[in-house]
């Protein structure tokens, strides 16, 4: 079965596509990696790095047979101050995917939905059934999709399962959760307890919970992905919406109890001003999905921090330093999710820009978008060092060898067998990473590492 994911480069997303694959499933992602990060995508599966808008294409070319439909923005706080962004790319984006499935006779979705739908419940543990009245334009656009998809059942007979995720956490394979900007939670707190925030801020103390912090449902992104693929396996008989929870809540200070057992660290915190659009509790019913799917959760919040925390520890110390190259070229504003990642690891991040004679800013005044090229300009604070050097492939390779970074992500039009630098990396045990692919002639270069920052 061809299952198109889009949004498979997120969090959830890339956990669920490697459970699926485990699964026998021939996996296609698709993925704009507006938020995603391309090295969440398993290797040797197709990869689409384009609009959900432009899915025709690739549906056509994949002979897809259902989608599971991840992606969007999931920032709650980012939608209340630009709920803009979130109508254009969660509900009108999806809109238009909608309409693109049924155009080419896709009759089978998986739609990521959210807790935030209900707004601030009347009656927790919330049930499906519980009024939906969502208090932030994110949970708004989930809602309104969700809405969709009823008229396209009643319609056009689609097959749908909206899963309304509640509080998504901890790590799976060799993926964790982060995000740039970080405002979750749980990798916010363990970013203390590595030393790398101060503090941690708790949004308002005075809710009305038994410690005065808000309360959510913590879910395991292990059995998130598992619920998508029995949602899968059971679409041609059950259409609808179910949540996904565990049914236990817990505070923002109980989480950072946990986590302090757990990584044995001291967490300072500061009670700061309520976040808004926080409801005070959110607690899932989850007995529809057992009793229709037989889902339930396998882990609780200590396997979900304990798995957090040992990703966490372990990215710390395998990512340290990447180095980038054909940074400035038109194409390669993907090169952006590289400096985002190194900024998030706390790495060093080392950017190697061809000479200028060769391209560089040059070129990048001339082809670069005006708005592409300000998101790089912005991107350039997070670096560390920049260098700048001339086009040759063996002066790359003396470079690598000399600045032994753990990752290169690579710029440039050839593919990473047909350059030399691979072999490099493999003698130096340096991962690479194909950058997006120029159209233009910019292998990464620098002779001499004339360093400009
Ligand atoms: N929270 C907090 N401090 C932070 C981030 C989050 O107190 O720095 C609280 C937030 O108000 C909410 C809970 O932690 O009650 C979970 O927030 P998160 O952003 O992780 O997920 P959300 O519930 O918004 O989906």
């Amino acid at each position: 079965m061809n299952i198109l994911v889009t949004g498979g480069a997120g969090y959830i997303g890339s956990i669920t596509v490697r459970r699926l694959i485990e699964k026998g499933y021939n996996v296609i992602i698709l993925d704009n990696l507006s938020r995603g990060i391309k090295f969440s995508i398993p290797e040797n599966i197709p990869f689409i790095n384009k609009d959900i808008t432009e899915a025709e294409e690739v549906i056509k070319q994949y002979n897809i047979d259902a989608v599971i439909h991840f992606a969007a923005y999931a920032y709650v706080g980012e939608s209340v101050e630009n709920p803009e962004l979130y109508f254009d790319n969660n509900l009108m984006k999806s809109l238009v995917l909608l309409e693109i499935l049924r155009r080419n006779n896709i009759n089978k979705i998986i739609f990521s939905s959210s807790c935030a739908t209900y707004g601030d419940p009347e009656i927790v543990p919330i049930t499906e059934s519980e009024k939906q009245a969502p208090i932030n334009p994110y949970g708004l656009t989930k809602l309104l999709f969700e809405r969709a998809l009823q008229v396209y059942k009643v319609s056009y007979g689609l097959k749908f399962i909206s899963l309304r995720y509640f509080n998504a956490a901890g790590a799976a394979y060799d993926v964790g959760e982060h995000h740039v900007p970080e405002t979750h939670l749980i990798p916010l707190i363990l970013d203390v307890a590595l030393g790398k925030k101060e503090k941690i801020k708790i949004f308002g103390n005075d809710y009305p919970t038994p410690d005065g912090t808000c309360v959510r449902d913590y879910i395991h992104v292990l059995d998130l992905a598992d619920a998508h693929i029995l949602a899968l396996e059971n679409l041609d008989t059950k259409t609808g919406f179910y949540n996904l929870g565990t049914g236990k809540g817990n505070s923002v200070k109980e989480v950072i109890e946990v986590c302090k057992e757990i990584t044995n660290k001291d967490i300072p915190f500061e009670i700061v001003e309520k976040r808004a659009g926080d409801p005070p509790v959110l607690v899932a019913d989850y007995k529809k999905i057992k009793e229709e799917l037989g889902w339930k959760p396998k882990y609780d919040i200590n396997d979900i921090i304990e798995h957090a925390w040992h990703w966490h520890k372990e990215l710390e110390n395998k990512h340290n330093i990447v180095a980038i190259s054909g940074y400035f070229d038109p194409v390669h504003i993907g090169h952006i999710e590289y400096i985002q990642l190194a900024k998030k690891l706390g790495g060093k991040l080392i950017v190697i820009l061809n000479s200028d004679k060769q391209c560089a800013l040059k070129k990048g005044k001339v082809f670069m978008p005006q708005d592409e090229r300000k998101k790089i300009l912005e991107a350039l604070k997070y670096v560390d060092e920049v260098f700048i050097s001339i086009d040759d492939d063996a002066t790359v390779c003396k470079s690598l060898v000399a600045l032994k970074p753990t990752i290169f992500a690579k710029g440039g039009d050839r593919f990473s067998y047909e350059i030399p630098e691979s072999k490099t990396c493999r003698e130096n045990n340096i991962q690479i990473i194909d950058g997006l692919g120029a159209k233009i002639q910019s292998s990464s270069d620098l002779t001499g590492l004339k360093q400009i920052k």
